[in-house]
């Protein structure tokens, strides 16, 4: 494995993505005699199983986002590099980035691709302007600043017309996020907000999940699913099932019911949380690498010990591997990211890569809270619903989380709001709400001088 490497220099580790796959593989190869770059778009890790708090308000930014740089601060044979990756090459063995425009070229021994997934629209990505996915701490804080903001127009309407569309917040996808994002605008609505406008009273607020599918949290099977739905609906959610969306604009969505007849619902709030499409760069590495392929959200379908065909240095790792019985949780980055950097250090040893056991996925279960006090669990053949289920859900969720001081504060935020009403994360502002789609006409401002300039060259060229 490491015949790439000259004598003087160590065996050179790249990493891409500081989720879960990217940090806990970097930290697995703190004691390896190997150089470690983790190249990554944001600076900061992200516990996404908390991304639905910070944008109702209970959590900070700060606390589910430490940054990356600091984590790894004692790490000495780690590195930190901000940067998109935009190509892999898998021959010169390179990984290049840019930030800013500024590029760079980091070249690898081994390599472990732990890049993710993105929100999908199922190929109607115009969704996205109105309905933001939940997958960054820009969407969480944009969310934040939708469903204020509407509270705050909603005040102000002049028509109850206005009004009920203003106050109507749809979630699309029953699956952990949308179940979890649903209680907590209800709570947030019923208990946080009672009182604190003149006009309006926060719990007439409508909230509604809807999915295409026939049941809540299919993955969890259909004794949770219903524990789930019967909680929320006690909360007053809108359980809306085979309903799939068809259109959304800035004032509503318009949704398909089975048989075939649409309907609208007036809404201002809407967020997406239906379904993932894995990061570009999978499809990149399958393209290099002959006999391997992408399944239809874009993950590359690997070997059995998560590299790709022809490349033993090359392990893809988390929400971009697709590994039958694996599901797209923390759990599979984590032991996907770990038994690749397991492998690395074993070789660096001389052991041989065709002698590698087979990646072997263990199954911890999975969880999904409802409300305060309510959760739903699934750990082998056992499940269970309840404050039970809650209790274990929380102390999971601060095991994981990075940081003492994280911690610490996010034990009391949960104090404060589940047994109080307080929410410490109640502000919002205009850059929040408005920032993505400013930057993206920013950036096709950029591409469309790029695209410009290029051409002038082009024809100064050929005269
Ligand atoms: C809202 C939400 C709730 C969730 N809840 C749970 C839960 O309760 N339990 C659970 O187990 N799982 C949950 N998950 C799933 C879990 O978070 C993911 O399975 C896990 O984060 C996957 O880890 P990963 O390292 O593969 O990818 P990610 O954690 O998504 O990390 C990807 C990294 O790659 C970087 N990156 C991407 N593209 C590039 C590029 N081109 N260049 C440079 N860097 C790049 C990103 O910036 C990021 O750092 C949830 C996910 C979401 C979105």
């Amino acid at each position: 494995m490491s015949k790439q490497s000259v004598d003087t220099q160590r065996h050179r580790v790249v990493v891409i993505g500081s989720g879960f796959g990217g940090l806990f593989g970097t930290k697995a190869l703190k004691r390896a005699d190997v150089d470690v770059t983790l190249i990554a778009k944001t600076t900061h890790h992200l516990f996404q199983p908390l991304l639905y708090q910070v944008a109702t308000g209970i959590l900070s930014s700060g606390e589910i986002a430490p940054a990356t740089r600091i984590i790894l601060r004692k790490q000495k044979n780690a590195k930190a590099l901000v940067g998109d990756v935009t190509a892999i090459d898998l021959t010169a063995q390179t990984v290049t980035s840019h930030l800013l425009g500024q590029q760079t070229v980091t070249p690898f021994d081994s390599l472990i691709v732990a890049a993710g997934a993105q929100q999908s629209y199922f190929g109607n990505d115009q969704f996205a302007r109105y309905a933001p996915g939940m997958k960054t701490i820009d969407d969480a804080l944009e969310l934040r600043g939708r469903i204020l903001g509407s509270f705050e127009q909603a005040e102000l309407a002049t028509s109850q017309e206005e009004r009920d569309r203003l106050m109507t917040f749809v979630v699309v996808g029953a699956g952990p996020t949308g179940v979890e994002l649903a209680g907590q605008i209800a709570e947030l609505a019923d208990r946080t907000l009672e009182g604190a406008f003149r006009n309006i009273d926060p719990r007439d607020a409508r909230v509604i999940l809807l999915d295409a599918a026939p049941a809540v949290l299919p993955p969890m099977g259909e004794k949770l699913g219903l524990k789930a739905q019967r909680r929320l609906e006690k909360m007053g959610v809108e359980i809306q099932l085979n309903a799939m969306v068809s259109d959304v604009d800035a004032d509503g969505i318009v949704v398909k019911e089975k048989d075939g007849t649409e309907r609208r619902i007036e809404c201002a709030c809407k967020v997406w949380s239906a379904g993932v499409q894995a990061s570009a760069l999978g499809k990149q590495l399958a393209e290099q690498s002959d006999g391997t392929e992408i399944d239809r959200a874009g993950r590359v379908i690997v070997e059995p010990d998560l590299t790709v065909k022809g490349h033993p240095n090359v392990f893809v790792v988390g929400d971009l591997m697709s590994v039958p019985g694996v599901p797209g949780m923390a759990q599979g980055a984590i032991q996907g990211a770990t038994y690749a950097a397991k492998q690395i250090k074993h070789e660096l040893g001389g052991a041989d890569p065709a002698a590698r056991k087979p990646f072997k996925y263990f199954d911890k279960g999975s969880m999904a809270t409802v409300s305060r006090f309510n959760a739903v669990a699934q750990v082998g053949k056992l499940e269970f619903g309840g404050v039970i289920a809650w209790v274990a859900w929380l102390a999971l969720h601060l095991y994981y989380l990075v940081g003492s001081r994280n911690r610490l504060i996010t034990v009391i935020s949960w104090f404060v709001t589940f047994l109080g009403r307080g929410r410490g994360q109640m502000a919002a502002t205009e850059q929040q709400v408005f920032a993505r789609l400013a930057i993206e006409q920013v950036e096709a401002h950029r591409a469309a001088e790029e695209r410009e300039r290029h051409e002038i060259a082009e024809r100064q060229a050929t005269g």
